[in-house]
């Protein structure tokens, strides 16, 4: 008989309606009794949402201000005092904020933005790929984190969720030297799930209420799936989300670092699933780029074959959409978007490029294309 290792709670939610979000919530969290299992009274909470970049909340880059509010509210009754932080990919934490609505959220709820700016160099002990992590202070200063994930394809790892989320524990440019440090899609999963692993959010919640599908995490079509996903695991969380969206295990790059790892929660005979999962099933979900051609048999195949698959990852071009903002050489970590001189426009040194996507990411115009 197969051990369950890991609960996740799957509720409903139809819209973000707020009180449809809090009951949601509540539902999901039922198989703890809610969130005072986890939480005690005077406890520093932090929620972090995903802040990728400063977006209004109808374009399903950013985690919903409902949820946030919703999570806020949840922990407050529960005696807490709780901090909104994250470390953007591009703006500062109050710019996304206001953009993206938490900051009316933060400030109707009594709760405190927490800008992560504050280098702590974490020795990991049981790294698998990393060892040393450049970690927010702030957020280490915490006596509880509730991983407040949006759910997205992501051109990189296949979906972004609960633990992609936590990148955002590396401050601002450190987040740049860690895709030059692990730039295959092997590595750097393996690397996002010690850093998972050495922050360990008590709690993450997935809002895939409308998620992202298409080219995310940036440039994607919101596209309603009218779910929440909560546990203590994220790995078990990103497990049952991306069931939901309809991926194997194998497109998803951390998944398969979990299974690798033998990290629990990374297969559904693995996770104990309360709510009402089969109600909640996509119907022709677009998988975007980031978990094609990744098939269950990719570890069994020789190495040869794996890199030629890793080295064949699609290229990103610029195209005619791009307003020359710059934003994406700003982001860029092996600095091989330069300006033509002739154009006036950036182009792309492909020979250089380490395909790690992050330009789609801050391209605000989807003016960054494959090919
Ligand atoms: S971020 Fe997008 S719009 Fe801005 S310069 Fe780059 S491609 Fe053009
Ligand atoms: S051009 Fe884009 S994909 Fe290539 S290294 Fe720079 S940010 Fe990464």
């Amino acid at each position: 008989m197969e051990i369950i290792f890991e609960k996740v709670g799957v509720s409903a939610c139809s819209s973000y309606e707020y009180s449809t979000v809090k009951r949601s919530l509540q539902e999901a969290l039922t198989p703890w009794k809610g969130l005072n299992s986890f939480l005690h009274s005077g406890q520093k909470v932090l929620v972090k949402p995903n802040l990728l970049a400063p977006e209004s909340p109808e374009k399903a880059v950013t985690t919903h201000p409902s949820i946030v509010k919703a999570i806020i509210e949840t922990a407050v009754e529960s005696g807490a005092e709780v901090f909104v932080g994250d470390s953007p990919m591009r703006g500062t934490l109050e710019e996304v904020c206001k953009v993206s609505g938490i900051l009316q959220v933060v400030q109707e709820t009594g709760a405190h933005l927490l800008p992560f700016r504050t280098v702590e160099e974490v020795y990991y002990n049981n790294a698998n790929t990393c060892s040393n992590f450049p970690l927010a202070k702030e957020a280490l200063e915490m006596d509880f984190i509730i991983n407040a994930a949006k759910f997205k394809t992501h051109t990189f790892t296949g979906i972004t969720a609960a633990v992609k989320n936590c990148f955002g524990f590396i401050v601002g440019a450190d987040k740049k030297r860690f895709h030059l440090l692990y730039p295959l899609r092997k590595n750097f999963s393996d690397m996002l799930l010690d850093l998972y692993l050495l922050t360990k959010p008590g709690l993450s919640v997935i809002d895939a209420v409308i998620a992202m599908e298409g080219p995310g995490p940036r440039s994607g079509r919101p596209r309603p799936m009218k779910s929440l996903i909560v546990s203590p695991s994220a790995v078990a969380a990103d497990a049952v989300v991306a069931e939901l969206a309809g991926f194997a295990s194998s497109e998803i790059s951390t998944l398969e670092s979990a299974s690798r790892h033998k990290i629990p929660g990374h297969r559904l005979n693995q996770i104990e699933i309360k709510g009402p999962l089969h109600s909640l099933y996509m119907q022709d979900f677009d998988k975007g780029a980031g978990g094609k051609g990744w098939s269950f048999l990719w570890r069994y195949l020789p190495a040869w074959f794996r890199n030629y698959n890793e080295r064949n990852r699609p290229w990103p071009v610029i195209t005619a959409k791009c307003s020359v903002c710059g934003f994406c050489q700003e982001s860029c970590p092996a600095e091989v978007i330069k300006e033509d001189s002739e154009t006036g426009g950036y182009f792309i040194q492909q020979e250089k490029c380490i395909r790690c996507y992050c330009c789609m990411e801050a391209c605000p115009r989807g003016a960054i294309e494959l090919q």
